[in-house]
């Protein structure tokens, strides 16, 4: 089984007063090593299409302002589109319940629910990460994609490694051209 994601992103204890909760934009990249909370796709290829997310969703704040930090979440346009005011436990401080509602995703309890197949692929191991699964389109293509392209990132970077003890200058120019138009256009993909 391949683990959801590497690492569960942390929120520091941020407690500076905003004037809107998009203030804290540049700090959320920060802590959540620039990928959505909820899919982990990271925001190379698609900057413009994060947002941010209110994990408790405003509708149902009470004592949680609407700027407060710890309930922010850096978030894809997908999974932010897909959560929206969902909350079925109608509660703030209730996150989840009887199987259906959300975790943190900075709680390492969130990784526990989710894995990913040979090809990248989001699965669900538990009733709740069925539920959230779901919610938020885990299914769908981009999250795969996404996985894959990092793959071969890594894969080109150690190939690079290995080029540079390579005699034949020829064909080592040709592979080090074909990186470089690689990046050009997975380069593009970031504003448009
Ligand atoms: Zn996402």
């Amino acid at each position: 089984m391949i683990p959801f994601r590497n690492k569960t992103p942390k929120r520091r204890d941020i407690k500076t007063v905003v004037a809107r909760y998009s203030d804290h934009r540049d700090e959320l990249k920060k802590d959540y090593e620039s990928r959505c909370g909820y899919c982990n796709d990271v925001d190379t290829w698609r900057t413009v299409w994060f947002e941010i997310d209110h994990f408790v969703p405003q509708k149902y704040l009470n004592t949680i302002s609407e700027t407060d930090y710890s309930n922010l979440v850096y978030a894809c346009r997908s999974c932010n589109n897909s959560k929206r005011a969902h909350w079925p436990t109608e509660d703030e401080l209730t996150h989840h319940k009887n199987d259906e509602g959300f975790i943190d995703p900075c709680n390492d309890n969130y990784d526990k629910q989710f894995a990913r197949n040979h090809s990248g692929r989001i699965t669900h191991l538990t009733q709740l990460g069925k539920w959230m699964y779901y919610k938020l389109k885990l299914h769908k293509p981009q999250h795969e994609i996404i996985w894959q392209i990092e793959a071969i990132d890594s894969l080109i970077e150690e190939c690079e490694a290995q080029l540079d003890k390579m005699d034949n200058e020829l064909l080592k120019e040709r592979v080090l051209n074909l990186y470089r138009e690689y990046r050009k256009y997975t380069k593009q993909l970031g504003s448009i």
